[in-house]
């Protein structure tokens, strides 16, 4: 019987590879080729990884992206040699704050491959050094960088509830893509006529005010001016979409075609109205409504409680004086609901009630 045995450590083993024992083999063959140092960066604005040259926003924590970016820069470094088939598990072990701008993240390395005919596994520990910066996009927001700005306008000055409420919409829009490239507002300015947003994106900036567009009716312009040109010799333009809320709004009550309506929604070329008499509703192209007189606005409104209902003819009491109103209508109400009506041009509506919106 021959015995075997390590040439390089003089152990005597059954497992040997080119005359080595398994553990010589992983010194002296095995290369886990990975720089000494490993670096890897993080956006410290909006937690985007660089990834292969490029930003990834998928992190919604900055230990969550330094974390990923210690991952990702262990993948893209790492080759193997001395074995074949090798596979090799990443295990996160933790990460500590090194400097004002820098995180050590700690991964334990579980390599498997073959050697000849032996099964070869070790693991090994490796650290990677995480730099806090700025990713692209947050650069060109701190710089104030912009390729588009969002108008919005209204026939009238716009309201402070339209004003909040559309801010909110292109600010909740925005952050909604957060993911996305440039997707941030450099500036704004309220001006008397409306509200101007500065884009990162105009891609962003496009598909805002077509979003606008759809969920509250109205028009969009654009336009395009030539502010430069780029490294590449092709030319830099700058965009403005000009969106403008339609002459009517949501809860406007209306006179039209002898019938007084209130407005229950407008979406994109059409209006659905609520016909106060019969309480029945019905759309209407857009450009019918230019002539729409309007008897009152939505801001006009005010909050009202059914107090009695006695065969079709109910009583309610607003919050506003306290003066009660009496209504002839087949609605299914309830005392205690509450309602809304408008005094228009001397006259009171009952507006549409939950079952009719
Ligand atoms: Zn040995
Ligand atoms: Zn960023």
């Amino acid at each position: 019987m021959t015995r075997r045995f390590c040439v390089r450590c003089g152990k005597r083993s059954e497992r040997l590879i080119n005359s080595l024992c398994v553990e010589c083999y992983v010194e002296r063959e095995v290369v886990l080729d990975l720089p000494s140092k490993i670096k890897a960066k993080v956006c410290r604005e909006c937690n985007a990884v660089l990834k292969h040259g490029k930003w990834e926003r998928r992190a919604r924590s900055l230990e969550e992206a330094v974390e990923e970016a210690g991952f990702s820069a262990i993948e893209e470094n790492l080759r193997v040699t001395g074995i074949s088939q090798p596979e090799v598990g990443i295990a996160f072990l933790g990460a500590q704050r090194s400097s004002p701008k820098d995180f050590f993240a700690r991964y334990r390395l579980e390599v498997k491959g073959s050697a000849g005919e032996e099964e070869v596994e070790f693991s090994r520990e490796v650290k990677v050094n995480v730099r806090l910066t700025l990713c692209e996009s947050c650069q060109r927001k701190a710089s104030r960088y912009y390729e588009a700005v969002l108008q919005i306008r209204a026939h009238a000055p716009l309201t402070e509830k339209e004003r909040r409420e559309l801010s909110g919409f292109v600010r909740r829009e925005v952050d909604a893509r957060w993911s996305e490239d440039k997707a941030f507002i450099s500036s704004y300015e309220e001006k008397k006529e409306g509200i101007d947003f500065y884009l990162g994106s105009a891609k962003l900036a496009k598909k805002i005010a077509n979003l606008l567009l759809e969920s509250y009716g109205g028009t969009v312009t654009t336009s395009t001016k030539l502010v430069g040109v780029d490294e590449s010799g092709k030319s830099v333009l700058r965009y403005t979409f000009a969106y403008r809320l339609p002459r009517l709004r949501r809860g406007d009550v209306v006179r039209i075609e002898e019938k007084v309506c209130e407005v229950l929604k407008l979406s994109r070329g059409s209006v659905s109205l609520l016909d106060l008499a019969t309480r029945k509703s019905f759309s209407l192209p857009e450009k019918r409504l230019s002539e729409a007189e309007i008897l009152g606005r939505a801001e006009d409104a005010v909050k009202a409680m059914v107090t009695e209902v006695v065969k079709g003819r109910v009583q309610v009491l607003e919050f506003k004086d306290y003066k009660t109103f009496y209504f002839d209508t087949p609605l299914p109400l309830e005392v205690g609901q509450e309602v809304r009506i408008l005094e228009a041009k001397g006259k009171v509506y009952l507006l549409a009630t939950p079952l009719e919106e």
